[in-house]
């Protein structure tokens, strides 16, 4: 039956507009256990964490799927929905041979600083080869919708903000905020106004104490201890830091990126670009993409069960309640979606693990590459056979084995066998492996959604659990052990219904959820799935 012209254009008309949020609020905590909800909930404030936990949808078993589990990579996937063996943001820093060098998951030379010092401009998103959830956002609203991403870690704010979005970091020479050419030849006015604030300066004149009473620190190991690295010039890691006097010899206005106030300095920053692009009130979905790095640096220093990092969660928490609440002001209380995870966990300070009697012990490089050295000259003729150790990867030195016309594989696999002669190195994979086999179960697999074909190493290691590399005080990430993996997956708000759920998840699949519920295209590489849990209830 054929519509009368004047009923069609009517329907047109009256057609309701694709529903979807004012605003998405992407929350990356850096370096953040799904552990931390518990361990610190009784001292949570309402409003905070306690809010997305008992209001938002949880996936309690939420993990990384893949090694390494660093911060450039973290990111990569949760706004990609891949793993690095497709983004491509295979680490932190890695070698490139054709280049004889390491290079910076976020470098671009051909980009110059916009405000702040030269040397930290030269970023962009470029090295991650696939779309995030912000540029699928971007696309499907023909650019309408605005993304900002925001860190202190240039990495953490250019990632998430993807190939079209804004994004904008901390430089710690100069206390400001900044972006490179990449992104514009100027810093919006708003920008520009933040940074004549100063606030650097003046959190730093502070004396960092803890929130609460010290000793009603329960959850943490007492303050002074073997297990912390202490900031320098001062001897022993406890309260209170006297950060005026330290931050000379820390990095100067850098040095809050070590400190809790590297995240109130990012919310600042958070809100100053709500207001300054109108976030959520421009008729669009607009996406705020915020990474809070001071955690991971304060977890790297003191570790995970200290009470600076406590200390650090307990105020993050209570500014998020305030930001929360600004959001239902500004935006309205259900019309703002929020997601939030992490980058990675952690792994707990090795000397701290071993007086608990918990196998643990640090591996150490120069040892295992002197004896390899002696072990390839005797086997191969003397030579530089090892051109790389990075990364827990060895790269071969491939032009000296093809002049001496060697076999690749036989050597990739003579190695790694050599390799497992070593306490703390569990098992180790050829490249070839990577290339030919498919795993599917165990931590060889998660080796594999990490394996690059162009840009890994010959022989990769797996070290044994709660084994670090090179590690004396404080601790670090990068394994595929649930302590480095097992991370917060939480959504709340616009058409999120409380719940949870204990299923096994991926980050890679927070971005795939986003597209379901933004009505836009998967990001292109994405290999996660749509958590139904939250979508169809
Ligand atoms: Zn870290």
């Amino acid at each position: 039956m054929c519509l009368p012209l004047a009923a069609i254009s009517q329907t047109a008309n009256e057609e309701e507009p694709l529903d979807r949020p004012k605003l998405v609020v992407g929350i990356v905590v850096d370096q953040m256990r799904q552990e931390y909800f518990y361990k610190f909930h009784d001292r949570f404030v309402e409003g905070g964490f306690k809010r997305l936990m008992e209001e938002g949808f949880m996936m309690k078993n939420g993990h990384y799927n893949y090694i390494p589990t660093y911060t450039g990579p973290g990111h990569a996937s949760v706004y990609t929905g891949a793993t690095p063996s497709t983004h491509g943001i295979i680490a932190n820093d890695w070698y490139v041979r054709k280049l004889g060098r390491t290079v910076y998951c976020a470098e671009d030379s051909t980009v110059n600083a916009v405000g702040g010092s030269e040397q930290a401009g030269h970023i962009s998103p470029r090295n991650m080869l696939t779309t995030t959830i912000t540029d699928e956002l971007q696309f499907a609203t023909n650019k309408r919708s605005k993304v900002v991403g925001i860190a202190i870690k240039d990495r953490g704010a250019a990632l998430p903000a993807g190939h079209l979005g804004d994004a904008y970091w901390y430089d710690g020479k100069t206390g400001e905020f900044m972006n490179s050419t990449y992104y514009g030849e100027t810093l919006p006015d708003w920008v520009i106004a933040f940074n004549k604030r100063e606030l650097p300066e003046k959190y730093l004149g502070q004396t960092w104490e803890t929130l609460y009473p010290i000793n009603s620190y329960i959850q943490s190991v007492a303050d002074d201890n073997e297990f912390e690295s202490p900031p320098i010039g001062k001897e022993a890691p406890v309260f209170p830091y006297e950060l005026s006097e330290l931050m000379e010899n820390n990095g100067g206005l850098g040095m809050i990126s070590g400190t809790p106030f590297g995240n109130t300095l990012t919310l600042d920053l958070a809100y100053a670009a709500l207001a300054g692009e109108q976030l959520g009130k421009r008729g669009e979905t607009d996406f705020l993409a915020v990474s809070f790095s001071s955690t991971d640096y304060v977890g790297h220093a003191f570790g995970p069960s200290s009470i600076e990092l406590e200390d650090t969660y307990l105020r993050l928490d209570q500014e998020l309640a305030a930001f929360f609440a600004y959001l239902d002001r500004e935006i309205g209380e259900g019309e703002y979606l929020v997601f939030l995870s992490a980058d990675h966990g952690v792994a707990d300070v090795v000397r701290y693990m071993q007086d608990e009697r918990v196998p643990a012990g640090s591996l150490n490089t120069r040892f295992i590459l002197t004896q390899l050295k002696g072990y390839t000259n005797e086997r191969y003729g003397e030579g530089d056979w090892i051109e790389n150790f990075s990364n827990e990867q060895l790269f071969l030195n491939h032009s000296l084995i093809r002049e001496k016309k060697l076999d690749l594989i036989a050597m990739q696999e003579d190695i790694a066998e050599f390799l497992l002669r070593f306490d703390g190195i569990k098992e180790t994979y050829t490249a070839n492996d990577m290339r030919h086999r498919e795993y599917t179960l165990g931590r060889k697999s998660l080796l594999q959604m990490g394996y690059n074909h162009k840009a890994s190493g010959d022989v990769l290691i797996i070290n044994d659990a709660a084994w670090l590399t090179d590690s004396t005080r404080g601790t670090t990430h990068g394994t595929g052990y649930t302590y480095d993996t097992h991370v917060p997956i939480v959504f709340y708000g616009w058409h999120i219904q409380p719940g949870s759920s204990s299923r096994y998840a991926t980050v890679t699949d927070i971005a795939p959820t986003l597209a379901m519920l933004l009505h836009t295209r998967l990001p292109n590489g994405a290999t996660g799935q749509p958590i139904s849990e939250i979508l169809d209830r």
